[in-house]
């Protein structure tokens, strides 16, 4: 009996099945030395590090939260036809099929829940999303949900040449997202409810899917979350928001608060404000009064990534800036 389950384990290894992420397209060349051109799609006239995750556009200014997968296959009018697979087994989360709603055109989003976390894919320019799609439907990692396409709502458009399959994995911040945008940002159109793009924070799909495969079964996506580089850590005076629940797994114990009572928590912030460490404070580890203090900063970081501008330099200090505090507001709504 003992042999039987070795060997099936040894199968499941043997196909990448033990794997949580899958590629979303046929295209591997991510897994190749010197395929990089090959797998992703930059901006035009720029390198192929344009369409890689982080402070790649703009000259290093603006984000890009996802990777731009290039296409294999063009039907005779040149249009790109690759299958968009699910990257892991999931639930559909939310389906866009109006593409002049977004910037990702026609998308679709995917839950899945990957040692003991809730993370969610994302697949944006779509021509085609699988008709019998609805959310809530169970798919198997590798199952088609879509064809590739270049749909966005953007004036420029993407070109033929262009064509790629925008690819995020993302933590979801708020489970009240919609309730936050509404009181924070009246008057300004929430077309995508829970699943508007400031409530998905992205994670580095490059960085997983090459952990991954070195790691093979040994790649722990909870390890992968903590190991982020610290932009920096602030206090938040509050003791209940979604976070807390929903990644319950980032906190750290702390008995002194948990005897004394919890009167906040403070948060490690990557360079996009993903709270990859959360601790509990008691009101005798606080100072200040200030609903969100930032206590450091980490420059290095600061100056490797510097495209979120959550926090800003002022005299010889820092401070955080109106988006830093608006992040704050939405972790902690
Ligand atoms: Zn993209």
């Amino acid at each position: 009996m003992r042999n039987t389950v070795a060997i099936f384990c040894l199968a499941l290894i043997g196909s990448g099945q033990a794997q949580p992420f899958q590629l979303p397209t046929a295209n591997h060349a991510l897994f190749e030395k010197g395929g990089e051109e090959k797998f992703f799609v930059g901006t035009t006239g720029k390198p192929w590090t344009t369409g890689t995750f982080g402070c790649v556009r703009s000259d290093g200014h603006q984000l890009h939260e996802g990777l731009d997968i290039r296409c294999l296959q063009r039907d005779k009018h040149g249009e790109p036809t690759d299958p968009v697979m699910a990257t892991a087994d999931g639930a559909i989360a939310y389906i866009n099929r109006k593409p002049s709603l977004s910037n990702y055109g026609n998308y679709v989003v995917v839950r899945h829940k990957i040692n003991g976390l809730e993370i969610y894919s994302l697949y944006a320019h779509l021509s085609e999303i699988r008709a019998d799609l609805k959310t809530g439907q169970d798919v198997k990692a590798g199952e088609k949900l879509a064809v590739m396409g270049r749909t966005a709502n953007t004036r420029e458009g993407i070109s033929k040449e262009r064509a790629h399959v925008h690819f995020e994995l993302n933590l979801l911040l708020n489970d009240h997202y919609a309730s936050w945008h509404k009181s924070a940002l009246p008057g300004q159109r929430n077309d995508h409810g829970d699943w508007n793009g400031r409530n998905l924070l992205g994670l580095d799909p490059r960085l997983i899917l090459l952990q991954q495969h070195e790691q093979g079964a040994k790649f722990n996506l909870l390890t992968f979350i903590q190991h982020h580089n610290e932009l920096c850590r602030v206090i938040v005076r509050k003791t209940s928001f979604p976070w807390l629940k929903r990644y319950a797994a980032l906190i750290r114990s702390n008995p002194r608060a948990e005897k004394e009572g919890i009167a906040g928590y403070e948060l490690a912030l990557n360079f996009i404000g993903i709270p990859f460490e959360v601790i509990p404070r008691a009101a005798s580890e606080m100072k200040g009064k200030n609903k969100f203090q930032l206590l450091n900063v980490n420059q290095a970081e600061h100056d490797r990534n510097p495209c979120c501008h959550l926090v800003a330099r002022r005299g010889s200090g820092w401070e955080l800036t109106n988006h830093g505090t608006e992040l704050l507001e939405l972790v902690t709504w």
